[in-house]
């Protein structure tokens, strides 16, 4: 891979804007808070040209110059790909989506280990690489470990993944089998996230949490850039989000903001939807009280794993970020999720995971309500392949006239 100059100037602390060197190991700030990284924009201005960057080879990687990686030679790469965006036109015909308005699904299941947590584990594998950490721990309902077990081992990384015991299988062992040390955890992803910092000083691993470390989150930033670029510099009306953790969310409104200052897009924001199961909505309860934080849901439950957290660091970074767009956080239960993956895969041959089917839900409800309107060009992210989930069983016995 070619060297490029990366923009990177520090890191800042997301609530009081305390500022860090970058190219150190850090975790969270003094304040407890996510760091956030921040770059020369002005200079990026003059130089990184939007046009370019979009004619480089696919995938996030081409986005160098706002990544944190200064070389090359730390980039850990597994074949990366921009994600398509593909329209639900079915069902958008039978919602009576019309005219200008769309339904388009941003399909994330076709990155490497099957999910958008390849995104964010590169990018932190890669900064770990960078700094010389040897060891990683991480909390994981699934997909997060699967991703980072496979770019650390490729890396020459060690590393211990920490799951609920109910996690999906499929999960649980394709962590072990991309050479990770994997552990089931009698609790929730938090419980497995206080082993993860309980460990820290004993077994000496560096812990990537979701937002503990700063760099996922520019790995997930990169979904808004592709998703900018793809549109042709013109973002969508509306974007339904599946959060648990938040770091996609928060990556993309980040990402907004740099692009407007590198005079990539203009001050337009598509209003930014956080989506959750009624079984864990520690969000939406937040946002509906006005609230700046969210307080921990007790009991969570819900089929879509990937959105099962009942705490979140950077809880007040989501708010934010769905108040400032002018958005909304909306909550739909399993039925709906699972009516709504049934319909995108027998309407529109699009099988989604659970989570990306509860954007779905969570967008007909939403029109039912008029939160949205049919003329609105909605994005939905679909964060991982369908084919990691159980699936029912429609089977049939041969015919008789065929016997
Ligand atoms: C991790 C995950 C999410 C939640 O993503 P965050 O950015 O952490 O909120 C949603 N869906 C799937 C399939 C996931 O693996």
């Amino acid at each position: 891979m070619r060297e490029f100059t990366t923009y990177v100037t520090h890191l800042e602390c997301s609530l009081t804007g305390a500022r860090v060197e970058s190219d150190r190991i850090h975790g969270l700030s003094e304040a407890g808070r996510p760091f956030l990284v921040r770059y020369d924009l002005d200079a990026a201005r003059r130089s990184v040209d939007r046009d370019a960057v979009a004619a480089r080879p696919g995938g996030f990687w081409r986005y160098r110059e706002l990544l944190p990686v200064r070389h090359s030679a730390n980039v850990v790469s597994l074949g990366e790909v921009d994600t398509p965006l593909i329209p639900l036109s079915t069902m958008a015909r039978s919602l009576g989506v019309g005219g200008r308005g769309e339904i388009v699904v941003k399909d994330e299941g076709r990155l490497p280990t099957g999910s958008f947590k390849a995104r964010g584990l590169a990018l932190a594998v890669s900064m770990a690489r960078e700094l010389g950490i040897t060891r990683i721990a991480m909390p994981t309902n699934g997909n997060a470990g699967a991703a980072l077990a496979a770019y650390a081992s490729r890396a020459g990384i060690q590393t211990f993944v920490f799951c609920p015991a109910d996690t999906p299988e499929v999960n649980v062992r394709e962590i072990a089998l991309q050479g990770a040390r994997v552990f089931r955890v009698d609790g929730l992803i938090d419980a497995c996230g206080a082993l993860v910092g309980k460990g820290k000083e004993s077994m000496g691993w560096f812990d990537v949490s979701t937002l503990k470390e700063p760099y996922r989150i520019e790995g997930k930033k990169t979904m808004g850039i592709e998703l900018a670029q793809q549109l042709g510099w013109e973002l969508p009306d509306v974007i339904f989000y599946p959060t648990g953790g938040g770091t996609g969310l928060i990556g993309m409104w980040k990402a907004f903001d740099e692009m407007e200052q590198l005079g990539w897009i203009g001050s337009h924001r598509p209003r930014m939807v956080a989506v959750q199961a009624t079984g864990c909505a520690p969000m939406v309860r937040a946002w509906e009280r006005g609230e700046k934080h969210a307080e921990r849901w007790e009991n969570a439950h819900t089929v879509a794993s990937g959105i099962r957290v009942p705490a979140a660091v950077g809880d007040f970074l989501i708010l934010q970020a769905v108040r400032e767009s002018d958005g909304f956080a909306i909550a739909v239960d399993d039925e709906a999720i699972e009516e709504a993956r049934i319909r995108a895969a027998a309407g529109d041959g699009l099988l989604l995971c659970p989570e990306g089917a509860a954007t779905l839900a969570a967008y007909q409800e939403a029109l039912e309500r008029n939160l949205v309107d049919p003329s609105d060009r909605a994005v939905l992210f679909n964060c991982a392949t369908g084919l990691k989930y159980p699936m029912p069983d429609r089977s049939e016995p041969v015919p008789d006239e065929l016997m």
